[in-house]
């Protein structure tokens, strides 16, 4: 694996909120100061490709990425669109019991207002 795909599941993993490309290419910039952001672009494709991260398309045209250990459940927030994870404990059991075992996969996304945009809101 490349020092730039190592960087970037780095950055992932110590993400708490999904990230996108460009996010990826300024946290990478702090530490490899001359990565293009077609390098991240090329690296992310990639790293999808070899089941690495997740790519998740919110509303259809912003793409942001998540290290796999992320849940497969969202809060995605209205109004900027940021995504975060969402742990809902045994949803596992509850959906195989709505489908009587029949439970192949899942996909949820819940919306809300964040912190940083109520707080803007209200100003
Ligand atoms: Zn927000």
């Amino acid at each position: 694996m490349s020092k730039q795909s190592k960087l970037i599941l780095d950055i992932l993993e110590n993400s708490s909120t999904y990230l996108s490309a460009i996010e990826i290419f300024q946290k990478a910039r702090e530490v490899i100061s001359n990565i293009s952001l077609g390098t991240v672009y090329r690296n992310l494709k990639v790293l999808v490709l070899k089941n690495k991260i997740r790519k998740l398309s919110l509303n259809g045209d912003k793409d942001v990425f998540a290290n796999l250990k992320n849940s497969h459940d969202y809060l995605v927030c209205k109004n900027c669109g940021k995504a975060f994870d969402l742990h809902i404990k045994n949803i596992h059991k509850v959906l195989s019991k709505a489908t009587k075992k029949q439970f192949i996969d899942y996909n949820l996304t819940v919306f809300f207002i964040c912190d940083d945009c109520k707080k803007k809101l209200v100003k």
